[in-house]
This record gives C-alpha cells, structure tokens and sequence, in this order.
C-alpha cells in the first residue's frame, strides 16, 4: 500500500492523560496516523482521521524536533509532581516509519537521561526490540504492551493485513522476557483465538491485558459498530465471538494457566 508520508513541527509533544487513560498524566504520539491501519481501530472515528480527508492507514506524519521539546515538556512536567506516560495512545510508536525516522527511540533517548515516573510502551510491532538498550536503561519505571489479538495469524490477517505477524510478536516478547524488560500481553481488542493461545503466552509472561470493543472503544461498543467490523466476523462464520461476553471464553482459558491476578481487564490493564 502507498502511505503518503509528512514532517510535521509540532509546537507541543505531551497531552493529558484523559478519559481511558486518565490514570496517566500524559500521552505521547511520535507519530500522527499509522500505516498499520487496523480495521478496528477506534481512532479511525476520531477528528484526527476524520478531518483529514484520507483513509486512516494510508498516511503519517513524522514529528520533527521531537526529543528536544519532550526533553523541555519533561521537564516543566517533573516540576509540578509524578509523571506518568502512555506511549501511544493514537498511533503506533514502531510502525514501519519508525526505522528511518528513529522519532521513538530518540524520545526513549530522552526519557533515559530525565525518566519519568513510568512509561508504558504501546505496540504490536517487533522493532521495539532495537530500543531493548534504552528499554533496560528505564528498568522497573516502563512496561511494553505488546498487542496479540489472537493467536491465530488467519484471523490477524482478516482484521489487520498491514500489522506484523503474531509469530513476530511471540519472539518478541521471549526477547523482551530474556532482556529483563517488563512486559506485557494485551490480548486488545480480543479477537477469535484457539484453545492453545494461553499455553502459548505462559512462558513470555507474567502479565497479560484483556479488553475488547465493548468494554474498552470508550463508547460501549458504538465507535466499533460504526465501522462495521461485524461483518468481518459474518465473513469468518465467527459472529459469535462479537459478543460483549467473548472475552469471557479467552479468560477462562487464560485461567487454568496463569494466576487471577496476573490476568488485568480493560483499563486495569494498561494502568500504570
Ligand atoms: S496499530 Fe493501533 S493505532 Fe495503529 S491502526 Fe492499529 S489500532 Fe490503530
């Protein structure tokens, strides 16, 4: 797909923490857009792809200056109390772009040299393993969230063609494991998955993150209904999985492997 691509100036990097992740005191997108273009990604919904004029996926803004203004906003933040960032909120921080631009990794550079309280690393993509240096440098003050729907990549193709392969994602979070990273998966949003996905979960992590449309597009499951993602579940033959109690089949798998208390919903989930 041909992704139009821009450099942007942005006069400010870090935005409050609200609404879902109001347990954070900031957000913070690298990037405008993404390439991933999930088909049901809520932000498809948002001003920022809906005034845009092109289809959520095809284009992304690159924010230039980056870590010299995150590095100023850190510090004016730390100021006034504890931080708390969610990386990120509206995009993906390791999408493609980010092997030539290094927008993220310069932003880790600086969170490195002035940490914030904590950081959470929200992902899907395996090149958040070139930044496992800086990552470990952060030790116990960042989390990674990996995102693994499902674990059936058929299904990860049907609803997001241009995201990594779940197998990619697996190795990643045995690296990040190996590394002493902390980590996470995030089954989000909870996609059909076999029977063997918590098995194979159980050696990557001590934590994992379930939520699905219902409880976590913000609006119940309205944004989501919107853009039709039904129909791609009558396309499978699977509409029983879009239900507001699917999640319920991957937790009781989820379960009989891991602890109760390792296993976090919907907002819990991504708290700090
Ligand atoms: S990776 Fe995240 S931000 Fe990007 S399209 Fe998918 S859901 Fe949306």
């Amino acid at each position: 797909m041909n992704i139009s691509i821009a450099h942007t100036h942005p006069k400010t990097l870090l935005n409050k923490g609200t609404g879902y992740l109001s347990g954070y005191t900031h957000s913070l997108n690298p990037f405008t857009g993404c390439s991933f273009g999930c088909a049901y990604c809520y932000v498809r919904q948002m001003p920022v792809s809906t005034f845009r004029g092109q289809e959520w996926g095809t284009w992304v803004d690159s924010k230039q200056g980056a870590a010299m203004l995150l590095a100023k906003e850190l510090r004016r933040a730390k100021a006034k109390g504890p931080v708390t960032i969610f990386m990120s909120s509206a995009t993906d921080p390791y999408q493609p772009l980010e092997y030539k631009e290094k927008v993220t990794r310069s932003l880790l550079e600086a969170m490195v040299c002035d940490p914030p309280d904590f950081l959470l690393v929200q992902t899907r993509s395996p090149l958040v393993r070139r930044d496992i240096d800086l990552l470990q440098r952060l030790g116990e003050r960042v989390r990674v969230s990996m995102t693994v729907e499902t674990d059936l990549d058929e299904i990860r193709r049907h609803f997001s063609p241009y995201a990594p392969p779940i197998a990619a994602r697996l190795k990643t979070l045995q690296l990040l494991a190996e590394s002493g990273v902390p980590a996470q998966a995030t089954i989000a949003p909870v996609l059909p998955s076999s029977e063997a996905f918590a098995h194979l979960l159980r050696p990557l992590v001590n934590r994992i993150c379930l939520d699905d449309y219902f409880m976590g597009d913000g609006s119940g499951g309205k944004r989501t209904r919107r853009l039709g993602i039904e129909a791609l579940y009558t396309e499978l033959g699977l509409e029983e999985w879009y239900d507001s109690a699917a999640w319920r089949i991957v937790y009781e798998r989820l379960k009989k492997v891991f602890l109760e208390e390792q296993i976090f919903l919907n907002q819990d989930g991504f708290a700090p």
